[in-house]
């Protein structure tokens, strides 16, 4: 373990303390290599650490990982039904989830699982287009998945 590490999978989840990627799947120290962000939202950091898991570390697979009740996806929700995002740093963040929110269609059940879902697919799919990640999926090096985890059953649905 001292020596290095050798992750099967990289994890992009939400930093909510409710979803800690080692619990969620049942894995052990070394097993994933775990990036956390609000939303799962995409910055320089975050796709540098994506990069670098594949590219140093090789592991085969990416898996964005949402999960329900989402509080920075339904901040997003929020701004879009009062047309105002939030001060500062949280408004940049919640301004980064907010055009998968529009472009949702809203079918009167559960909008905000609805976004949940389709901001983790959203993510993956530009992960996808990514110049220097796409280039390993189209080498046929790496995968990723989007999926849903459920806080009521401890589920993880893969999307
Ligand atoms: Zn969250």
């Amino acid at each position: 373990m001292v020596e290095g590490q050798a992750p099967f999978a990289t994890i992009l989840g939400c930093s909510d303390s409710r979803v800690p990627p080692e619990l969620v799947f049942d894995q052990g120290l070394g097993d994933l290599f775990t990036i956390r962000s609000a939303g799962q939202v995409l910055d320089g950091s975050v796709l540098g650490s994506l990069t670098y898991a594949v590219e140093h570390l090789h592991t085969p697979l990416i898996v964005v990982m949402g999960h329900q009740t989402c509080g920075a996806v339904d901040a997003a929700v929020e701004a879009h039904r009062t047309g105002q995002l939030p001060h500062g740093h949280i408004g940049g963040l919640v301004g980064e989830i907010l055009g998968v929110v529009e472009s949702t269609p809203d079918d009167g059940t559960d909008f905000l699982d609805d976004c949940v879902r389709a901001n983790a697919e959203h993510i993956a799919q530009r992960l996808r287009d990514d110049s220097e990640l796409g280039g390993f999926v189209s080498e046929g090096k790496l995968e990723i998945v989007s999926a849903r985890y459920g806080l009521e059953d401890s589920k993880v649905s893969w999307l």
